[in-house]
């Protein structure tokens, strides 16, 4: 396929594109500065450990840390399995009961899933219908004998801003243990552990226009985890296995270049964003935006169409690449566990559509994708009822 004919790309929140300025830093430390950052007998070595404390300086730059408190990972996933059953296993003589929120990615939800395994028992906060917990809620299944609550900072399917400052205030002065998955919003949206009391954040490098693979774990100073995997001690101990050095000095740049130019990019994307709900929220019957328009990524919407099938809807969309909440397996399609639990109807979470717009969309992009799902709907309407 030539480049003009591939889809837009609208679906940011699944990865984003390395920005040619983290490219640009990473291709040394594949080739000639090839050094393992653990060797500490020679140039090769020092080179690369010394690129990974300015990465470490940038990640924490992002994020209101010191860089004692970084810990690189393979990315999120791996970030949220750390903090969660690391500290399942660190505060075994406290209790072993935890508050997280149904509408979580499957990264947590999982982990707790299998924590449950192990003899914990883990309360899942249903949100309201805008997507959002209240601090009463989660004040309302704190115990004395609760470890961790693991709330997300911003939804990756509808994009809603957890009110995460007041939950982490609440988690501080109750001493238990607050992490959130910050993935969708590091870079986004301005992320500080110390105004928003977090202890464990988790964030992923492709999600920031850094490569695949590449990840962090905000540890506030003092807390105490399990390692999750065992080795030469790397990350103090805490993530055994040879630091990822270009991912990591990929990661380091991309908080850096989001950090500069976040309010800018926020501003620009927001105004994308509207203009491509209001126009198809205005101009095709039935639709319905989900999850809360206020506290919300100013770069995502989610947007359900009600009068056409949903899965032909996506199939049928083909000059855009978007998402959708719905799980294809071999045998169904299931609709997204993310809308059911705000309460949307099977068939508007069917036929829901997350576009997710990012630093190298353009308005063009924006106003063919608005003609484009247009004329799909209008077809399908039209042979739907003829
Ligand atoms: C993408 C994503 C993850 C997983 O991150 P990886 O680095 O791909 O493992 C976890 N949580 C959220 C909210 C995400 O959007």
């Amino acid at each position: 396929m030539t480049t003009s004919t591939r889809p837009i790309y609208l679906d940011y929140n699944a990865t984003t594109p390395v920005d040619p300025r983290v490219l640009d830093q990473m291709l040394p430390w594949f080739t000639e500065q090839f050094g393992n950052a653990a060797s500490r007998t020679h140039l090769y070595g020092w080179e690369a450990e010394e690129a990974v404390a300015k990465a470490r300086r940038q990640v924490a730059g992002i994020l209101g840390a010191s860089e004692k408190e970084i810990a690189f990972t393979s990315g999120a996933t791996e970030a949220n399995n750390l903090a969660i059953k690391g500290a399942y296993e660190a505060n075994r003589h406290r209790g072993s009961h935890f508050v997280t929120v149904a509408t979580e990615h499957k990264a947590v939800l999982d982990t707790f899933k299998h924590l449950e395994g192990w003899g914990a028992e883990v309360t899942y906060l249903v949100p309201a219908a805008d997507g959002l917990v209240s601090i009463e809620q989660v004040a309302e299944a704190l115990r004395p004998d609760t470890v961790l609550v693991s709330v997300m900072y911003a939804n990756n399917e509808i994009g809603v801003i957890q009110p995460v400052a007041e939950i982490g205030k609440l988690c501080r002065e109750r001493g238990v243990l607050f992490h959130t998955d910050a993935t969708q919003a590091v870079g986004k949206v301005p992320v500080d552990v110390d105004k928003d009391y977090i202890d464990l954040l988790s964030l992923s490098a492709h999600k920031l226009y850094g490569p695949k693979g590449a990840g962090a774990l905000y540890v506030r100073k003092g807390i105490k985890l399990t390692a999750q995997q065992d080795g030469g001690r790397h990350e103090r101990g805490l993530r055994s296995g040879t630091l990822n050095v270009p991912g990591i000095v990929g990661l380091g740049k991309a908080c850096e270049v989001a950090g500069a130019e976040m309010a800018l990019e926020a501003k620009r994307l927001a105004q994308l964003r509207d203009k491509l709900e209001n126009e198809i929220v205005s101009t095709i019957n039935n639709t319905q935006v989900n999850g809360n328009r206020e506290h919300r990524l100013p770069q995502v919407t989610n947007i359900s169409i009600g009068d056409v099938d949903g899965e032909q809807l996506l199939m049928n969309l083909n000059r855009i690449a978007v998402s959708s909440g719905s799980a294809c397996t071999s045998a169904s399609v299931e609709p997204s566990y993310v809308l059911k639990a705000l309460g949307v109807p099977d068939d508007l979470a069917y036929a829901s559509i997350r576009f997710s717009l990012g630093r190298f969309s353009t308005e063009t992009d924006i106003a063919t994708a608005v003609a484009h799902v247009q004329e799909v709907v209008t077809r399908m309407v039209e042979n739907h009822t003829s």
